[in-house]
């Protein structure tokens, strides 16, 4: 990777911070059963990171579903805001936006989603508005994502160049937008095993716990602790295998079942070794077995 100096830093939000996709699952399903209907899959994994609108129009012909896109929304969007606000925060999300926030890199939230449904969304998490300078819905541009309207319009409320902005995205859409926009781009999948994320993007992670700031020119974690990284509370359920004392700390190995995997967000995959903190009993050296 070429050196390249980053003074902000454009975040998507659904499937890239917050992990909206999980706490709405089951939803279509839930839907599309009221009208004797079955979800397809490969349908729609390709409206991750679309317009609501434009998808809207697109579910109502591809299910046959006797209203129009309008009536479609309608019916459906309350089901998706009473569970907005049970959607967890992705791994290493936090720690990152408020590493560069405590730094003064200006950072900008573009999302397809509505202005009013971006701010639902972040509501429940502690401390991410602030940290946000600009915040952009869909319903602010001409064009949604794959156009790169969204992503030029907060370069430009932010107020640094889009050559000099990077943009952290997860669906192909919005790396799409993001390359257009002429933003250097990560991209942190939801959906893995994409090789076009490789084409398209200057660097493909499987979770923001791999990022590293310096490589694009920002301050550096300072949080290390003897060559370990810290992480965020993973959110999931499953076995804990064996906990023991070792040197002082308590080791936990965490080894997930195939009942666990289903809880584990789409973007933990491989094997972790760190620290998390656990303010109100000390610290921990955790070592989690996941996948
Ligand atoms: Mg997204």
């Amino acid at each position: 990777m070429a050196s390249l100096k980053i003074s902000a830093v454009i975040f998507d939000l659904d499937g890239t911070l917050l992990d909206t996709e999980r706490a709405t699952r089951g939803i279509m399903a839930e839907f599309l059963a009221r009208y004797g209907k079955e979800p397809d899959a490969e349908k729609e994994e390709k409206r991750l990171g679309k317009m609501h609108k434009e998808s809207a129009a697109d579910i109502v012909v591809d299910y046959d579903l006797p209203f129009t896109a309008d009536e479609y929304s309608a019916a459906i969007m309350p089901m998706y805001q009473q569970r907005w606000p049970q959607a967890k925060a992705l791994p290493g999300v936090s720690r990152l936006v408020n590493h560069l926030h405590r730094h003064g890199v200006p950072l900008a939230l573009a999302s397809n989603s509505m202005k009013q449904h971006i701010e639902l969304k972040i509501s429940h998490q502690h401390g991410w508005k602030e940290c946000f300078s600009v915040i952009l819905g869909g319903n602010e541009v001409k064009n949604g994502k794959p156009a790169p309207d969204i992503f030029l319009e907060a370069s430009k409320r932010l107020g640094v160049d889009i050559s000099e902005c990077l943009v952290i995205e997860d669906s192909l859409v919005g790396v799409r937008a993001a390359k257009a926009s002429g933003a250097k781009v990560v991209a942190v999948p939801s959906l893995q095993c994409q090789e076009e994320y490789q084409e398209l993007a200057n660097c493909v992670l499987n979770s923001l716990i791999e990022f590293r700031p310096e490589l694009w020119g920002l301050p550096s974690f300072e949080d290390w602790v003897q060559s370990a990284l810290p992480i965020d509370p993973l959110y999931m359920s499953g076995m804990i295998s064996k906990a023991f004392q070792q040197d002082g700390f308590t080791v936990i190995n965490t080894i997930s079942g195939s009942d666990s995997y289903l809880s584990i967000p789409d973007q933990v995959s491989g094997v972790f070794f760190g620290w998390e903190k656990i303010e109100t009993i000390g610290t921990f050296k955790v070592v989690m077995s996941i996948g």
